[in-house]
């Protein structure tokens, strides 16, 4: 697939990731999974090669780049079969949120570590009775002191296991009106009251999910992101990023299933000619690569809006990038283990377990409807019905 709409430093840093990415290939993935392990060989060399942290500022040991780049990280290590999940939250939402919002102390206790991989930060705002209506979370923190006392619960919040603390977004109550505003803490997880239990999940990968119980974690002021005030405006930061990583995500897991059925198409012939020859397996996988392609168009348009500073314009396009990155991913996948046959559902060619993962793409972070919804109410101005 070539690269579009790129400068020249973006052509050599996709080819430099898809490089470290063939290296450790799908095998790699396999192999960690089932070792029920995080993939930290991987994490640790693209931590030292900077990809991690390309997004993040210079100043805090950062490449100095965008999400645009993050994106691309992300996108080649998916296409070479080994995504680290792990990006969408670490530098993608938390690395964003205290490089523009943190005060000064936790910009310097987190940025150089999220930056080289040598710290991982966990992110948590889904709750079991609010899902997908965040304005109904319940995660309440109250002041003792100078400190905060914490508590709720969470749910499907990926990697706890591996994060050195979770960004855990609550909510404060205001002194004056009573009514209850978003707040970000920096939890650490090995705090008195604070729980985890993994959920079972039937997915094939090496980020785990989840549930958290936070009973009166007691935090230091410190733990407080930026300004208690401006909780909202600093949740919006974050949460474009994780959209336009999810579109590179899915993007990246669609082009790797997809190199394999036309890998297999054109080899595998069971006539006279490859598979490939016959246009009903031919053509759905043109289609493939033509939405992977579009997704991809989009995903650069919210990049470049988000990293330009137009956090509005971005909502719109990262909503949209991540709906028709999603979607692209679930049709490739789904093409790909059709073009396989009986293989495509072999333990050995390994497409079987992308069905199920692709899906992840379509609910998280946000889901295919919420973002119809979105379009619907935003864009085209559409009266709402919830
Ligand atoms: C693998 C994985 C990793 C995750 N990692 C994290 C993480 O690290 N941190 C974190 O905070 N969360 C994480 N999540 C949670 C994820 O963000 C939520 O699953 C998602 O927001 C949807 O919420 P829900 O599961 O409660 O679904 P629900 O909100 O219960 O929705 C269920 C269904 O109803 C539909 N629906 C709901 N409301 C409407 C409506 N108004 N109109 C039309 N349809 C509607 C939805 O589209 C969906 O299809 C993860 C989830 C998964 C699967």
């Amino acid at each position: 697939m070539s690269a579009t709409l790129e400068t020249d430093e973006h052509k050599a840093l996709r080819s430099a990731v898809a490089a470290l990415g063939r290296r450790y290939g799908r095998d790699y993935i396999t192999r960690t999974v089932a070792e029920g392990r995080h993939p930290v060989e991987l994490w640790a060399e693209a931590g030292k090669l900077g990809y991690l942290g390309v997004n993040l500022p210079e100043a805090y040991g950062g490449g100095g780049g965008g999400i645009s780049e993050l994106a691309i990280v992300l996108e080649e290590l998916g296409a070479a079969g080994c995504p680290l999940l792990m990006l969408v939250v670490s530098p993608a939402i938390c690395g964003t949120v205290i490089a523009r919002f943190g005060t000064e102390e936790q910009k310097r206790a987190w940025l150089p570590g999220l930056a080289d991989g040598t710290r991982t930060m966990a992110f948590g705002i889904t709750e079991p009775d609010a899902g997908s209506n965040s304005h109904r979370i319940t995660t309440t923190a109250r002041r003792d002191g100078a400190d905060w006392l914490l508590t709720g619960r969470k749910v499907f919040i990926s990697g706890v296991d591996i994060a050195d603390a979770v960004l855990i977004v609550g909510r404060t109550e205001d002194a004056r009106t009573g009514r209850l505003k978003p707040c970000l803490f920096i939890v650490p997880p090995d705090a008195d009251g604070f729980q985890r239990r993994p959920i079972d999940m039937e997915l094939t990968a090496a980020e785990k999910q989840f549930e958290l119980v936070l009973d009166d974690v007691r935090l230091p002021a410190g733990a407080l992101v930026g300004d208690e005030d401006a909780g909202l405006l600093q949740l919006f930061a974050g949460l474009n990023p994780e959209r336009i990583m999810t579109a590179a995500f899915a993007i990246g897991m669609g082009r790797h299933a997809l190199g394999r059925a036309v890998e297999y198409a054109r080899e595998r012939t069971v006539w006279k000619a490859p598979i490939g020859a016959h246009q009903a397996i031919a053509h759905p996988l043109a289609q493939a690569h033509i939405e992977l392609e579009l997704a991809r168009l989009m995903t650069q348009k919210a990049a470049h809006l988000y990293d330009a500073g137009d956090d509005m314009g971005a909502g719109e396009a990262a909503n949209m990038a991540k709906y028709a990155a999603a979607e692209a991913c679930v049709k490739a996948v789904d093409q790909a283990v059709h073009t396989l046959g009986g293989n495509g559902l072999t333990r050995e060619f390994g497409l079987a377990s992308l069905i199920t993962a692709a899906r992840v793409a379509r609910i998280a972070p946000v889901s295919r409807e919420m973002i119809l919804n979105y379009v619907s109410h935003q864009s085209l101005g559409l009266p709402k019905s919830y």
